[in-house]
C-alpha cells in the first residue's frame, strides 16, 4: 500500500513531493510541452509507484494515493511547477476510476494492480469517423454470441494505440429508440485477434494517434464494464476532481515564459505593438490563473462546478494557441536576423511548440462544443 499523506500540513506535502521529483525525475524530461510515451511513459509509471507516488486520485483501497481534494490540488501545482512532461496514462485517469465506480471484482484484479505498476497501458477508443462531437452516432456494432460479443466496426484518433497493450471502447450493443441508449463499453487487449490498427502522422509528423478496425472481434461478455447497454453513463461518469486540471493554464504560462526569454534580445519589447501585445497575453493569463484558481477553491469546497469546467478548459486552450501565435512571430523574426542572440534550438522550440498547441482547441470537446455548452448554461437556449 503507498503511503497516507493525508494527514502531513500542505508546505510538508509540497516539500516532500517537490524533493521526491529533484532526486528521481530525469532533467531532460522536464518540459510540459514533451509527452513521455512507450518505454519512458512505462519507466515513470514504475517509478511512481515503486516510490509511493502513483495515482493519486485513486481511493487507497484500491491502491492510490487516496488524496484529499486539497492535496490532490496540490499535488497537480507541485508536479506543473516543477514542469514534468505530459503522459496519456489512460490507466490511472480514466479506466481505474471507471473500474472503481462500476467493475467486476474480477475485472479490478485484472486491472488495477498492473495499471499501477505501469504494465498495462490503455488507448481510448471512443471516436469514429462521423461520430467525434457526436459521439452518441457511433456505429461499432457489438453482437452477442453466447458467452461473447463479436465486434465490427471502425474508431479513429484512438492516441498511441501501437504502444498501448489494453484498449476501452464503445460499441453499440442494441437498437434503442435514443442513440445515447443501447451503448456498452467494453475492455480488451490491443493485441486480440481482430484488432487491427495503422497510424496518423500529426503534424509534427509523428505517429501520435491511430485508426483502430475490429474485423470479427470476439470479447467475452464479462469484458463489459457495469450493465449492457449502460456505457454512455459509464463513459461519463468521470470522477470530477481529475476534470478541473484541464483547465490549468500551465502550457500558457511556459510559454509565456519562452516568449519573455525570446522578446529580450531580439529587443521587442521596445516594439510599442509587441509590448501591448505581450502585456495583454500576460493579462490574460492572470485571468486564467485566477479562474483556474477559483474552480480549485470550488472542487475543495465540494461545489457543484458545472459548466465552469468547460470555460476554463476552453480559456486555458485559447490562451495557450494566442502565446504559441506570438510565439511563431518572434521565431520568424528571429531566422530573418541571423547572430540576435536567439539560438537555432530555441527557434525550433517555438515551432514544436505552435504545432503541439493546435490540438487543444479539438480533443476532449472541440472549442465550439464547450462554447454550446456555455451558451445554454449561461442563454435561454432551447436545443
Ligand atoms: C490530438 C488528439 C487526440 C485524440 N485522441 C483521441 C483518443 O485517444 N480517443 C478518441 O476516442 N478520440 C480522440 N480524439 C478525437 C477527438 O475526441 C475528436 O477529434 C473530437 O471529439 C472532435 O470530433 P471530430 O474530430 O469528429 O470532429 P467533428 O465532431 O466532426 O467536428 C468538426 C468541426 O465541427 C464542429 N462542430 C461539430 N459539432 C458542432 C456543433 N454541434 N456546434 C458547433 N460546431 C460543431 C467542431 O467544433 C469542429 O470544428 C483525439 C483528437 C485529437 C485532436
Amino acid at each position: 500500500m503507498q503511503p497516507d499523506r493525508n494527514a502531513m500540513s500542505d508546505a510538508d506535502f509540497a516539500a516532500e513531493l517537490r524533493a521526491w521529483l529533484e532526486a528521481v525525475y530525469p532533467p531532460h524530461w522536464r518540459d510540459p510541452v514533451l509527452r513521455l510515451r512507450g518505454r519512458d511513459a512505462e519507466w515513470w509509471y514504475a517509478r511512481q509507484w515503486q516510490d509511493g507516488w502513483r495515482a493519486p486520485a485513486w481511493p487507497r483501497e484500491h491502491g492510490g494515493l487516496g488524496l484529499s481534494v486539497e492535496k490532490l490540488i496540490l499535488y497537480h501545482r507541485v508536479t506543473e511547477d516543477f514542469g514534468i512532461a505530459r503522459t496519456l496514462d489512460h490507466g490511472v485517469k480514466q479506466v481505474g476510476p471507471i473500474l472503481v465506480q462500476y467493475g467486476t471484482e474480477a475485472q479490478r484484479a485484472a486491472c488495477l494492480r498492473p495499471i499501477l505498476e505501469g504494465t498495462q497501458t490503455w488507448c481510448q477508443g471512443y471516436s469514429e469517423p462521423g461520430a467525434g462531437s457526436d459521439l452518441a452516432a457511433l456505429r461499432t456494432r457489438a453482437e452477442r454470441e453466447g458467452d461473447s460479443f463479436r465486434v465490427n466496426g471502425q474508431k479513429i484518433w484512438t492516441t498511441q494505440a501501437e504502444e498501448s497493450t489494453h484498449l476501452y471502447f464503445l460499441a453499440r450493443t442494441s437498437a434503442a429508440p435514443k442513440k445515447q441508449m443501447g451503448i456498452s463499453l467494453f475492455l480488451v487487449r490491443r493485441d486480440a485477434p481482430g484488432i487491427t490498427v495503422r497510424p496518423i502522422r500529426n503534424l509534427l509528423g509523428e505517429r501520435e494517434f491511430y485508426e483502430v478496425f475490429f474485423d470479427d472481434l470476439l470479447v467475452p461478455a464479462d469484458a463489459v464494464v457495469g450493465a449492457v447497454d449502460q456505457g454512455w453513463t459509464v463513459a461519463k461518469a468521470l470522477l470530477g476532481h481529475e476534470r478541473f486540471a484541464q483547465g490549468s493554464p500551465a502550457l500558457a504560462r511556459h510559454t509565456y515564459r519562452l516568449l519573455c526569454a525570446m522578446a529580450g534580445p531580439l529587443g521587442a519589447f521596445d516594439d510599442p505593438a509587441f509590448a501591448d501585445r505581450i502585456a495583454r497575453l500576460g493579462c490574460d493569463l492572470s485571468d486564467a490563473d485566477a479562474l483556474y484558481a477559483e474552480n480549485c477553491a470550488g472542487v475543495a469546497s465540494g461545489a457543484d462546478l458545472g459548466d465552469s469546467l468547460p470555460i476554463a478548459k476552453l480559456v486555458a486552450a485559447e490562451l495557450f494557441q494566442a502565446m504559441t501565435e506570438c510565439l511563431q512571430d518572434l521565431a520568424a523574426e528571429a531566422r530573418a536576423r541571423p547572430g540576435c542572440g536567439v539560438s537555432a534550438a530555441r527557434i525550433d522550440e517555438a515551432a514544436r511548440v505552435y504545432l503541439m498547441s493546435r490540438p487543444y482547441t479539438i480533443f476532449g470537446g472541440t472549442a465550439e462544443v464547450q462554447r454550446n455548452i456555455m451558451a445554454r448554461s449561461l442563454l435561454p437556449l432551447r436545443d
